[in-house]
Order: structure tokens, then sequence, then C-alpha cells
């Protein structure tokens, strides 16, 4: 399981300049997408060869409401009490207020282990930059710029070591090769989870019930289906009890993400009885943030009215357009139907999330994509595509050298991207494009 980092201050020290810092590779695919407004929270960073999550808990803001800060969101809690390790940041500049101090109660009785972090610390010394907190208690304060990147890779590299410090010894991993397609279900409390998985079980053989040295509580069960294996990963929000898998009520962000990030694809439920919420597509959010491929199944189609069916698809076409890469599945896994079809779409997103793009392959695309419609100028400059590359798989990254690429626009890397999909049918995975420009 990946460290989960959270990010906590008050409003303005520096927290989504530093997670935009910590998950900068990421960016390339949700900036801008069309459809999703909410502010990224969520992401995947990576030192060397350490991957981690991060959060930033955005939820710190107070509220004027009898001068005291206001009550936090309950997941900003909960991701506080279910991350490894939080770096609380305050502001260098601006030096320490009472909002820290509130923090600072609040942290020490969520008893984390906490790293107190003094940002925009640019061009100062230490011990002036750092004197006044050390009356936060929290020992000697770490110092960074995260505009500037002093101090990040190795604030960064502490946290990992002290997250694992802290965890129990883990067994070793079975090979990935032995487990098939690793799938994680989500989807908020209530939308079919914990049936899918009874049904989908139910029906077909399970390589080995009990897993020996799951960690923590994680749950990891392969199974087989028409001759193919599959491992089902840590689904968040469900827990065995005794042959069958029951919902657990309370729903957790942390582990959500978690699943999501050690899948190949994932698989989000929706429930067809009730309209899209929020949660529903933060969840779909997180998915694309992690860059996993993606399987929707619009779960309780039995029984619905054709009005009802109508609606919700409207309803989905609406609020989750910018999940348009992805498959829906009209299932019910309580009768089990819809299920096989739902499963090969599960296959040929993982197929296509593993794609192998050559690099002839690739510019010829680029090539032709770039003849049919060129970028546009900028001022003087026009920007040069010369040739791409594959930089990743699960998700696709597909890389792009030229000239002068800092100025090609949102609408036309959508255009290549439209473009890549199509020539190599790519179906249920997010794509990236990234620019390198040489000069
Ligand atoms: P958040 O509200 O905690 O997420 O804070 P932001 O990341 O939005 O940053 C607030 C402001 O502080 C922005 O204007 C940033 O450019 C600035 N800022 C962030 N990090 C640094 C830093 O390391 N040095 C300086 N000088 N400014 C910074
Ligand atoms: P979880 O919280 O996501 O694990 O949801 P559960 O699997 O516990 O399901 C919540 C409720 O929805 C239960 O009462 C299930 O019987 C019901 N349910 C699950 N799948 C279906 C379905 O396909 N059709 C119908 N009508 N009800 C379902």
């Amino acid at each position: 399981m990946k460290p989960v980092i959270a990010l906590v201050g008050r409003p303005n020290v520096g927290k989504s300049t530093l997670f935009n810092r910590l998950t900068r590779s990421r960016d390339a695919l949700v900036a801008d997408l069309p459809g999703l407004t909410r502010d990224r929270h969520y992401g995947e960073g990576r030192v060397g060869e350490r991957p981690f999550l991060v959060i930033d808990t955005g939820g710190f803001e107070p509220v004027a409401k009898d001068g005291i800060m206001h009550e936090m969101a309950k997941q900003t809690k909960q991701a506080v009490a279910e991350a490894d390790i939080v770096i609380f940041i305050v502001d260098g500049r601006q030096g320490l207020t009472p909002h820290d101090k509130t923090i600072t109660d609040f942290l020490r009785k969520s008893g984390r282990s906490v790293m107190l972090v003094v940002n925009k610390s640019e061009g100062m010394k230490y011990t002036s930059v750092t004197a006044e907190f050390y009356e936060l208690g929290m020992g000697d304060p770490y110092v960074i710029s995260a505009a500037h990147g002093d101090g990040v890779a190795d604030l960064v590299e502490e946290s990992l070591d002290l997250a694992f410090s802290q965890r129990p010894a883990e067994e070793a991993e079975p090979e990935d090769k032995d487990r098939g397609i690793k799938i994680a279900i989500v989807g908020r409390p209530n939308v079919g989870k914990s049936t899918l998985v009874n049904t989908l079980l139910g029906e077909e053989r399970v390589i080995a019930f009990d897993m020996p040295g799951t960690t923590r509580d994680s749950i990891e069960i392969p199974f087989e289906r028409d001759g193919k294996k599959y491992t089902l990963i840590d689904t968040a929000g469900i827990r065995r009890r005794g042959k069958v898998f029951e919902a657990i009520e309370k729903f957790s962000v942390v582990k959500t993400l978690q699943s999501i990030s050690e899948a190949n694809v994932v698989l989000l439920l929706l429930d067809a009885q009730q309209d899209i919420s929020e949660q529903d597509a933060h969840i779909a959010g997180f998915v694309l943030e992690t860059g996993r491929a993606l399987v929707v199944g619009v779960n309780k189609w039995d029984g619905l009215t054709s009005d009802r069916r109508d609606e919700i698809k409207m309803d989905m076409d609406r609020k989750l357009n910018f999940l348009s890469f992805a498959k829906f599945h009209f299932i019910s896994a309580l009768k089990s139907t819809g299920i096989t079809p739902l499963m090969k779409s599960i296959d040929s997103a993982y197929a296509a999330a593993m794609s192998n793009l050559t690099t002839p392959k690739l510019t010829r695309a680029l090539i032709e994509a770039v003849e049919h419609q060129q970028p546009r100028r900028k001022g003087s400059i026009r920007p040069k595509l010369r040739y791409a590359h594959q930089g990743g798989m699960n998700p696709p990254i597909v890389v792009i050298h030229g000239n002068a690429l800092e100025s090609i626009e949102d609408n036309y890397k959508r255009y290549l991207e439209k473009h890549f999909r199509e020539t190599f049918s790519l179906v249920g995975t997010p794509l990236r494009i990234e620019f390198r420009s040489s000069r």
C-alpha cells in the first residue's frame, strides 16, 4: 500500500503549490477537463522509486462562525486520521498566527505523526525563519520553498522514511503476473459493491479465498472467470463476514484512493435508483487523477421504469461527461445481469491501458494529426511537433517532442488526445499527453 501524506494548514500557506509540485507529472490529464469542476485535492507522487499518495486537505478553511474555526468536513478529519504522515504547513513570511495554533491542537489530538514545515523560506536563514514556530511544540521545523522547490525532495524522503518505519513489516507481495488484472470496485455506500463482489465470487471459482499475509485490513482476492485470472484488490467499504462480503457504513476517501491506486482497472459503481451525487463525481475524479483504466457499472438496473432509465441516463450525460472515455454498463448485481459484458469491458480497458505504442506508430499518428490540423500560432511563434514516444502505461503516456510546445492550447491538446485515442482504439483508459520542447 502506498503511504498517504496529508497536507494541512490554513489558507494561503502554500498547500496547493506544494501539492502541485509533489504531483506535477500528473497535471497533464486533469488540467481543464470539461465538466470536472472541482478542485484537485488528491494525487499520486513519486520520489525516485517510491510512490505515495497525497491529499490536500482543503477543508481547514475557517468560517466566521463564533470566531472559531468551523467544523472541519468529516472527510477532512478522516483523511488526517487515516494518513500515515501529516505535513503541517505554516507561512514563514507571515509568521505564526492563532489559526496555526488551533490546527496544532487538532493535530495533536489526532495522534498522527506530524512534520511541521515552514514554507516560503527561500532566501531566509533557518534560525530566523523558524524561531517563532518552536512555540507550537512540534520540534525542529523543516524549511522549504514550495514555489522554488527548495527542501521539498528531502522533506518527502523523510516523511516516507517515517511512514515506513511506522508500518508493520509487510509480507512479500505476490508476483503481478500471477494475479491477472487487478480490479478495484469503488462507489459510495449502498451502490451495491458488496452485492457485486458476492455475485462475482459466488459464480466463479475463487482461487484462494483465504489469502495469507494481507496487511492492515486490506482484502485481496484472486478469482477466475472464463479461464481468465483477476484479483479483486482492497475494495474500500466492504468487509468479509464469514463466506460473504458485507458493506460497511463508513465511506473512506483514503481507502478508496488507495484501492484505486493499487488497481489496473477501476470498476466504478453507480446506483441507477439515485441521482448522480457529488460523491460519485468525486470518486470518478480520483480515478482520473490516478490515471487508472475505468469501467462504469450502473447498478440496480432491474425493475426500473423506462422513464427512470431515461432520466438517469440524462443525469449521467450531464454530470459525468468527463468520463466519456469509459464504457458504461447497465447491470444488476443482485440479479446477476449484464456481468459478462461488464467483465469483457474490464478486459479491453486493461488491454488499452497496457497498449504498447511504438515510436514509429505514434510519430505517424502525430504527423497525420498535424497535417489534418495545425496548432495555432501564438504571436509569431508556431509550435512545431516533431515526433512522439510512449512514456508509460496504465495510463498510456504519449510524450510529444518539438519546439515551442508550451504555447500549445488546451483545445489542441484535446484534439491530439482524441486523434491518438481513435488511431489506437484506446477505450476505457485515460490517455496522457505530455510535451517536451527542445530549444
Ligand atoms: P494554499 O491556500 O495553502 O493552497 O496556498 P497556495 O498554494 O494557493 O499559495 C498561496 C500563495 O503563496 C500563492 O500566491 C503562492 O504563489 C504563494 N507561495 C506558495 N509557496 C510559496 C513559496 O515557497 N514562496 C513564496 N514566496 N510564495 C509561495
Ligand atoms: P455497498 O454499500 O456498495 O456494498 O452496497 P450493498 O451491496 O450492501 O447494497 C446496498 C443495497 O442495495 C442492498 O440492500 C442490496 O440488496 C441492494 N442492491 C445491490 N445490488 C442491487 C441490484 O442490482 N438491484 C437492486 N434492486 N438492489 C440491489
